[in-house]
């Protein structure tokens, strides 16, 4: 069944379980595809019902990484890991430093970071075992919270959206509107205002919309409306699916570009919005900001050269929307043709030059560091 699982989701390199029940530690660390650099990407920790749950988990979420890291210009390859527990009761210092054991065997082929149930504490005590974590705290050398780094990116990937599909990528008075006020909506709002646009909010905690009416002037919207909104851009901030059979003909947006994870429901969602004429910057582009925050922390962290850095998810975008076209197909679609070009043409340089001709990380820490 495992190695049946295995074959199922596609390519793994290596597939690492982790065990050690003198601190009741249940793992397992998938890394998806390293031909462009170390595999990166955070720990889980859920209460999965069973081990084969977090299997496939691991395995689906560490091949979106491959692509999200590929498709973002980094020189890192996708893994991830599951931590099997409740993440409210069952976390100890043992736990975190026998998993940190685990990653450090690697050698760093695998680097991990925070993720869905773990905390920059928990990153801490993995860092006491291995270098190969990133997410510490700021004092440890460490980026901190991605979330501005991530809506700044989102920011960049709007603003090709618009030049794309509107004709500028002046925000001026454009029309955008936020679902989802949490750490990467609220920090959206703030550039967007900064930008001149005028924004619509909305979230399911009213003291939120609240906040950001009266700090940005942001007009609030119902929770059940944010995604009809009349309005030029639609930034999904919140949750996943949100293009699905139900919304699709009722979004007025003539653009789909925010921060949210797996935004279509399905697949399919992708080229009903090319066939309604709606432009969708792939949310792993476009969300790509907080990945290349924590790659400058590989390289020596500096606060300036990760904000520059996610700049560079408008060019990201633009050349998605250049491939779709190329090839008369959704964006979701030319999303993946892009990352995969990326892994078969640098991947093969690379492995031509046995991984020596990238440089790294330590060398620019170095260098950084004079
Ligand atoms: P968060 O939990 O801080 O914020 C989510 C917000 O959405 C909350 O305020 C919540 O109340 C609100 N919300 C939930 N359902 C809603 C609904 N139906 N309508 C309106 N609001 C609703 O999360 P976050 O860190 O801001 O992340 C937001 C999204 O971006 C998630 O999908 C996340 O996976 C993705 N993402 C985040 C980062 C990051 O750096 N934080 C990076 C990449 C992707």
């Amino acid at each position: 069944m495992t190695f049946e699982l295995i074959e199922k989701h596609g390519g793994h390199e290596e597939v690492v379980y982790c065990h050690d029940p003198s601190v009741g530690l249940k793992a397992i660390i998938a890394i998806h595809n390293t031909s462009l650099g170390p595999a990166l990407g955070g720990t889980r920790m859920w209460n999965y019902a069973n081990e084969n749950d977090a299997l496939v988990d691991v395995l689906r979420l560490s091949k979106g990484m491959t692509y999200k890291a590929a498709a973002a210009g980094l020189n890192l390859g996708g893994g991830k890991a599951v931590i099997i527990g409740d993440s409210k009761t069952q976390k100890t210092e043992g736990l975190f430093r026998a998993f940190g054991q685990f990653v450090n065997s690697l050698n760093g082929k695998y680097i991990t970071a925070e993720d869905v149930g773990t905390s920059v504490q928990d990153m801490e005590y993995i860092f006491m075992e291995t270098p190969f974590v990133t997410g510490i705290p700021k004092d440890f050398g460490g980026s901190g919270d991605p979330s501005p780094y991530t809506a700044h990116g989102v920011l960049c990937g709007i603003k090709a959206s618009a030049k794309w599909q509107l004709g500028t990528d002046n925000l001026k008075g454009m029309r955008v509107a936020v679902q989802g006020l949490g750490n990467v909506g609220s920090n959206l709002v703030k550039y967007l205002t900064q930008e001149g646009a005028q924004v619509f909010v909305s979230d399911i905690d009213p003291e939120k919309v609240k906040k950001m009416a009266q700090e940005y002037r942001a007009e609030g919207v119902a929770p059940d409306k944010i995604l009809f909104q009349d309005c030029d851009i639609l930034a999904p901030c919140a949750m996943g699916a949100i293009v699905n059979d139900e919304s699709l003909g009722k979004i007025k947006a003539k653009v789909i570009a925010g921060g949210a994870n797996n935004q279509l429901a399905e697949a399919r969602h992708g080229q009903s919005l090319k066939e309604l004429g709606i432009l969708y910057a792939p949310d792993y582009v476009i969300n790509a900001g907080g990945l290349m925050n924590v790659f400058v922390e590989l390289e020596g962290y500096s606060h300036e050269r990760a904000f520059d850095k996610t700049r560079k998810v408008y060019d990201n975008c633009m050349k998605v929307f250049e491939i779709a076209k190329r090839d008369n197909v959704g964006t979701h679609i030319a999303a993946d043709r892009m990352a995969e070009e990326r892994i078969g043409t640098i991947g093969k340089l690379r492995q031509r030059h046995q991984g020596k001709s990238s440089r790294n990380f330590s060398t620019l820490k170095e260098v950084t560091n004079r």
